[in-house]
Formats: structure tokens, sequence, C-alpha cells
């Protein structure tokens, strides 16, 4: 039995962003005190920013690249960079803004500054020791629910694990609307189907419980609602930290496993991956019709056959990487998934894409 933690506080909103200052205030308990603020490099040089409670003496400000999504590396570089600026004066807080990429690094930075080591050396289940800094997360796109969960997922040299631990989930969160209107709309759609694509994988597993089914159904029918009638931005904010609430209490199932192949091979960014790959699932997730009614009323048109050129060796490891994710795949298949999801039918999935 797991005993699931959520989220301490948030604030949901329109203009919930303006909301900040006061709660870094409570935070900030000396002139001296230091706030970490991680922000998705795409608001650099936005207005947004000179607008956001910095205190530009002490507070430390990171513009996170997003092209290629959390390495160990850099989220170490990060820390030590972190490190020499604060001299010994631990931070209050650690501020996540941007999408899963950028919520997750700040997740990591938030555990290393109160534990030994390094990124890679917590990647796992329930491996980090002391709790993190006081974080915040503000999602600017929506659907991976990293907002919701105690995953920070990341790739290091040798694997690419998300580290698991109650003390990866935010204290409070931040969820503005308004910080979304921006993203463009491919981007937008590949990230939102995540969300979707975590409700069918949860609610289509085996452990799952009514709690996560109730997450997952009500994500899966907001979902509906924006994507096959009126676009509510409020109501995909709330959809993808149901969903994240589901999958992280329950777990995900056959398409997850093969986006990680294709990531780790192909280097394609989550969204992107999961989205090419539900688009193949019909024979074992009714949804994908409906998925790809979604897809093309929002006129997304995913490339085809994007992998036939590809080289035997790099299918090949992607088949090994894909079959190596044997919880997701037992909770789709059950104990026998070695003998259903064979090499052969992985290789046959991967040529369709
Ligand atoms: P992302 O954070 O990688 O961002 C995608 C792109 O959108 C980037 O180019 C970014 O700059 C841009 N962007 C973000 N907000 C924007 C805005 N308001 N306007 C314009 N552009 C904007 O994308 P994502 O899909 O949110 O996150 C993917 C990452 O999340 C992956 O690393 C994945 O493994 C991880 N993930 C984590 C969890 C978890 O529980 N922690 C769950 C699912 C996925
Ligand atoms: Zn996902």
């Amino acid at each position: 039995m797991k005993n699931c933690k959520n989220v301490q506080d948030y604030l949901f909103g329109k203009g919930a962003i303006h909301e900040l200052k006061g709660v870094l205030e409570q935070k900030r308990i000396s002139s001296d005190s230091i706030v970490v603020f991680i922000i998705d490099e795409f608001f650099k040089n936005l207005e947004l920013v000179n607008k956001l409670p910095i205190n530009k003496n002490n507070d430390i400000l990171i513009f996170a690249s997003t092209k290629d999504e959390p390495h160990a590396d850099y989220i170490n570089g990060l820390l030590d960079q972190i490190i020499n600026n604060i001299v010994g004066n631990q931070p209050v807080a650690i501020i996540g803004m941007g999408g899963g990429t950028t919520m997750d690094i700040a997740k990591v930075i938030s555990i290393l500054l109160t534990n030994t080591g390094y990124a890679e050396d917590y990647q796992g289940w329930d491996l980090v020791k002391n709790p993190g800094i006081y974080k915040i997360g503000i999602p600017t796109i929506f659907g991976t629910g990293a907002e919701a969960t105690r995953t920070a997922v990341l790739t290091s040299k040798i694997k690419k694990l998300g580290i698991n631990s109650d003390y990866s989930v935010f204290d409070q969160i931040i969820q503005d609307s308004n910080l979304m209107v921006t993203v463009p709309k491919e981007q937008f759609m590949y990230t939102a189907m995540d969300s979707y694509i975590h409700c069918v994988e949860s609610l289509r597993g085996s452990t799952n419980d009514a709690m996560t089914i109730a997450f997952a159904q009500k994500s899966l029918s907001l979902l509906r609602d924006i994507f096959l009638g009126d676009m509510d931005y409020d109501k995909l904010m709330v959809a993808s930290y149901l969903g994240g609430s589901a999958v992280a209490n329950s777990n995900v199932g056959i398409c997850h496993p093969i986006s990680y192949g294709l990531s780790l091979v192909m280097g394609y960014h989550h969204g992107f991956a999961v989205t090419i790959a539900f688009n193949q699932l019909e024979e074992y997730y009714p949804e994908v019709k409906e998925f790809k009614t979604i897809l093309s009323k929002h006129k997304i048109v995913l490339p085809e056959k994007l992998l036939k050129d590809i080289s035997a060796n790099k299918i090949e490891s992607m088949v090994v990487a894909i079959r190596k994710n044997e919880k997701p795949l037992e909770n789709a298949f059950g104990k026998d998934w070695r003998n259903i999801f064979t090499a052969d039918k992985v290789k046959d999935i991967l040529l369709r894409i």
C-alpha cells in the first residue's frame, strides 16, 4: 500500500502568478535570504520576468535550456553554479517556472542542495534522505502533470530514470493559465496529449485503484471537453494535475516505454515521442481512434514512417530499452508480458511509426 503525497498548497486561476510575491515574502526571513529562480529560457527576454519578485541583490536567476530534456550533467553544472553563488547561505526557496523539463530541474536542484552527491545518485525509488529546499512549481505548458508528481525525470550517462521521492513533490504550485498563451500549437498539443495518454494507460492498467481511476476519468473527461468542444485553458490545468496524480499513484502502460526508447535512441522530446507512439497503439487502446480525431480537429499532422531509414542497430537498441520497462509493461499485460509483448512485436510497432 502506498502512502500518497500531494502538493501542499496551490494557487489557481488567471493572474495567480502575481501571488508569488506574497508567498515569497513569508519565506524571506532576513534581508540576505536567497531565492533561486529556474525559468524556462523561452521567457528570457520577456517583460514577465521583470515583473517577477526577484531580489536582484541576493536571488539567483537561471534560464534553463529546454533544447534537451533534463540530463544529470547539466543539472550538476547548474548546482555547482548555485553553490558557488550562495557561499553557504542556503536558499529559502527554489522556483521552477516552465514545462516538465524546467520543473523537474528545479525539483532535482532542491534535493541536491540538502543531500550530498549528484543527480544520478538519486535516480530510482526513495533514495533521497533529506527534505529538499522549499520548492514552488509554476507550469507554463500543461499536460505532463510534473506539477503534481513525486517524479523528476532525468537522463544520466547510464540510464533514463526519474528520481522518485516524496521530497520531489512541490510544496506550492501556482497554476495560471495566462502563462500558456504563447505556447506554439504543435508543442501545446503534444504536451496536452501526454496527459490524455497518462490517463488511458492508467485506466487500462492493473495497478490502479478507485482514487486513481477517479483522477484519470475526470482528467479524460475534461480533455474531451477541451479538445472536442471549447478550448478552456483553466480546465486543461486541472486535467494536467489530475492526470499527473492518476499516473503517479498507478502506472503507465505500453506507450510510455515505447516513448522512452524513442527518446533515448532518437532524442525525441517526451510529448512528441508519446504522441507518435500512441498513434500506433489502437490494437491495445481503443481510445487511439478518438485521439486521432482530436489531432485531426486541431490540424496536427504527424510525420509518417519516421523510422524507415533507421539502422537495424538503432531499432535493436530501442527494442531493448523499451522492454527494460518491466513495471509498466506488467501493468499493461500482466506477469506474462514478455511472451506477449515480444521483441518482434515491439519492432513491428517501431517500424510503423
Ligand atoms: P518542456 O518543458 O520540454 O517544454 C517544451 C517546449 O515548450 C520548450 O521549447 C519550452 O521552451 C516551451 N515552452 C514552455 N512553456 C512555454 C510558453 N508558455 N510559451 C512558449 N513556449 C513555452 O515540455 P513538457 O512537455 O512540459 O515537459 C517534458 C519533460 O517533462 C520531459 O523531460 C518529460 O520526461 C518530463 N515529464 C515529467 C513528468 C513528471 O512527473 N515529473 C511527467 C511527464 C513528463
Ligand atoms: Zn508522459
